[in-house]
């Protein structure tokens, strides 16, 4: 499980997360009030574009979700304007990835767990995946594994 890392020096904390992600959030939300630094906790009263949209420069956003919600959630703050410096986006549960077979440049569908490693759906080729992303295919490319 990822954890949020507390970025210090930031004029404004927000917190955005489901249940499970306010308690990944938690212990940054505890070195926030320690450090007496203004935040603010997202509830669902309002749109969450609209709560982001108010927020002055300088403010710094944590975001705790499933990872299948994950993609959306980043795709509307980016919307608003929160670049990657600004933000922290903390995935938890499934997370479904596409991999890349460099082989057949076929896509498998994985669930990525604990394993690293996966049998190619098309071509049966055993792949590791590694940590290439590649945004242009939306997948992590997969290379033959070293038995
Ligand atoms: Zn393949």
């Amino acid at each position: 499980m990822q954890k949020a890392l507390f970025v210090s020096g930031k004029r404004k904390y927000l917190f955005c997360g489901d249940q499970n992600g306010m308690e990944i959030l938690q212990p940054v939300i505890d070195l926030a009030v320690e450090k007496n630094a203004p935040y603010e906790i997202y509830s669902e009263e309002q749109p969450l574009f609209d709560w982001l949209n108010r927020q002055k420069m300088g403010c710094y956003l944590y975001i705790a979700a499933k990872w299948d919600k994950l993609h959306s959630l980043k795709k509307l703050t980016e919307e608003v304007g929160f670049s990657e410096e600004e933000a922290q986006y903390i995935g938890y549960g499934e997370r479904l990835v596409n991999v890349f077979c460099c082989r057949c440049h076929g896509i498998s569908k994985v669930i990525l767990q604990e394993t690293l490693e996966i049998a190619c759906n098309d071509c049966d080729l055993h792949l590791e995946i590694s940590d290439h992303y590649s945004s242009l295919k939306n997948a992590y490319l997969g290379y033959v594994a070293k038995l």
